[in-house]
C-alpha cells in the first residue's frame, strides 16, 4: 500500500524523519554491532558509531543503500522513490524534486532493482508460496523504465520477465 503524500510529508521534508522512516521500513540496513569490536552502535545523525569510544569505529548508515553514493539529501531521494511509487511521469518527477532528467533516471533504476528484490526476498521467505511478476510497460518515462507489480499466488509457478534490465 502507497500512504497518501500527508502520512508521508514529514520524512520527505525532515533529514531525522526520513531516517527514522527508513531504518523502519528497512530502507537501509539495521541497527549494526560494531565490525572491529562486536560492541553495540549508536546512531549519530546519519553514522553508526561504536559504543566503545576508544575502538572509534563508524559507519554510514546510507552505506549500500538507495541513499548512498549521491549528494541528494535523503529526503529528496525518498521524495523520487514515493513520486515513482506513485507513477509520476519523468517530466513531474524532474519538475518536483529539482532534478536532471539523468538523476530521474538513476533513481528510476534503483528503485525498480529494490522493487525486484522486495519480490525476490518475499520468495525466499514464503516458501512454498510462489511469486508472479507481472512487469507492465508504463507510458511514462524512458521507455525502460517499467512497474514491477508482484503478485503472490500459492499456485501458479510461472515467472513472467524474470531478466530486469
Ligand atoms: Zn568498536
Amino acid at each position: 500500500m502507497i500512504p497518501p503524500l500527508l502520512e508521508i510529508i514529514q520524512p520527505i521534508t525532515d533529514e531525522e524523519a526520513c531516517i527514522g522512516f527508513s531504518i523502519e521500513h528497512g530502507l537501509v540496513y539495521g541497527q549494526p554491532r560494531c565490525a572491529r569490536c562486536r560492541k553495540s552502535t549508536y546512531r549519530h545523525g546519519r553514522v553508526w558509531r561504536c559504543t566503545n569510544h576508544p575502538c572509534g569505529w563508524s559507519k554510514s548508515i546510507f552505506k549500500d543503500s538507495v541513499f548512498g553514493n549521491t549528494r541528494l539529501l535523503p529526503q529528496v531521494v525518498l521524495l523520487i522513490g514515493y513520486l515513482w511509487l506513485t507513477k509520476c511521469s519523468h517530466t513531474s518527477m524532474q519538475l518536483i524534486t529539482g532534478c536532471s532528467s539523468a538523476t530521474i533516471t538513476h533513481f528510476a533504476g534503483l528503485f525498480r532493482q529494490l522493487a525486484a528484490n522486495e519480490v525476490e526476498e518475499d520468495e525466499g521467505q514464503i516458501g512454498g508460496e510462489n511469486v508472479i511478476v507481472e512487469i507492465d510497460e508504463s507510458k511514462f518515462g524512458k521507455p525502460t523504465l517499467r512497474e514491477i507489480r508482484a503478485v503472490k499466488s500459492v499456485k501458479s509457478r510461472e515467472i513472467h520477465g524474470a531478466n530486469f534490465p
